[in-house]
């Protein structure tokens, strides 16, 4: 629990900074300095945090990036992490770009992942190479076929990021037409400002409610009542009852009140917020052999200061996250 009174369920660890896109509003072409390797958290210490995490009360783990299929053997990491279930641990998920899931499908499957989130910005082959910087379009459209085929990876959740300028009311309604025809939950998730992306505006921000209204003006949307209150998403049926869609707004509607979530960056440091400059280490103690009693009371002490406001004051500026999206853990 956190000085607010937020109980902390979920935590996100960022697995690598790496990662084989280049999306415009992420990286830039180049790359970023990668971390060396000697800093990145091996198997064994993700497993060792994670297990403290979930024995602390947390029970939603996502293993994110980077891309985390990346990373060398990634079906080893959640062959690790399953058994946590007899822990309490409730789902155990990847965020992914999706263009090595045609072959990793099955392994994860197999490993013992029970959920997925692939980000897909757009269905139109020249704008994703546009905003991906590759084209794997195809790729990834077969990766979440694969997914398809094992059930016990589900929902299959498809996150939309959409750009004001480049995400077109056909992008939007190609995607929504996609979780009308196929087992997919859409999300659209509003354009934050993130450090390694100079290019952040807010009038580039399509928020929620825009994108909610292009979409029921075509197929009228029915709202979900009774999710979580600590669900980040608000859900829409179809009302001809074909699919249904979230928008997640931490723009226009920041759900820090309820915010439940808590990161490990791929170098091993506990953020209590995306938008946080505050770090605390875990790698070190870790490494120097600290008991679990000892890193337990360093995270219940980094949790219990857990920031509940990630406006600055003057004005209605957001303020920057101070790492890329790709060591926080998106
Ligand atoms: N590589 C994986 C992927 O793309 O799914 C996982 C890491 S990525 C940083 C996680 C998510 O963050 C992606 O869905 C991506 O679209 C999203 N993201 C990155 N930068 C963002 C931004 N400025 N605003 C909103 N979402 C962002
Ligand atoms: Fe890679 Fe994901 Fe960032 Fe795109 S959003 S560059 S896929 S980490």
């Amino acid at each position: 629990m956190d000085g607010f009174g937020r109980i902390i369920r979920n935590l996100r660890v960022s697995i690598t900074d790496r990662c084989n896109f280049r999306c415009t509003y992420c990286m830039p072409a180049e790359g970023l300095d990668w971390l060396p390797k000697t800093q990145i958290l091996t198997y064994e210490e993700i497993q060792r945090l994670v297990q403290l995490f979930v024995r602390l009360g947390i029970e939603e783990i996502r293993l994110t990036g980077g891309e985390p299929t990346v990373r060398k053997d990634l079906p080893s990491l959640i062959r690790l992490l399953a058994p946590l279930q007899s822990e309490g641990m409730k789902s155990l998920s990847i965020t992914t770009n999706g263009i090595l899931l045609d072959k990793l499908a099955g392994p994860l499957a197999e490993a013992g992942l029970t959920r997925i989130n692939v980000s897909l910005d757009t269905l139109d082959p020249d704008k994703f190479h546009q905003i991906t910087r590759r084209r794997a379009l195809d790729q990834v459209m077969s990766g979440l076929e694969a997914l398809e085929r094992y059930p016990s990876i589900r929902p299959i959740k498809v996150n939309v990021v959409a750009i004001r300028g480049f995400t077109t009311e056909t992008d939007v309604l190609a995607l929504a037409e996609l979780a009308r025809r196929k087992p997919y939950s859409v999300r659209f998730i509003e354009y934050m400002p993130l450090d390694a992306d100079g290019n952040w505006q807010s009038d580039l921000v399509m928020s929620g409610e825009e994108l909610r209204q292009i979409i029921d003006r075509k197929w009228p949307l029915d709202r979900v009542a009774g999710i979580d209150p600590s669900s980040t998403s608000v859900v829409y049926r179809f009302a001809d009852g074909r699919g249904e869609m979230g928008f997640i707004n931490p723009v226009t509607e920041p759900f820090c009140a309820t915010c439940d979530r808590i990161r490990l960056t791929a170098d091993g440091q506990l953020r209590t917020c995306l938008f946080s400059i505050d770090e605390t280490d875990l790698k070190t103690p870790l490494r120097e052999g600290a008991s679990d009693a000892e890193m337990e009371s360093i995270v219940r002490a980094a949790v219990w200061l857990k920031e509940k406001k990630h406006k600055i004051n003057e004005g209605d500026a957001f303020q920057r996250a101070s790492r890329s999206m790709s060591q926080i853990g998106g």
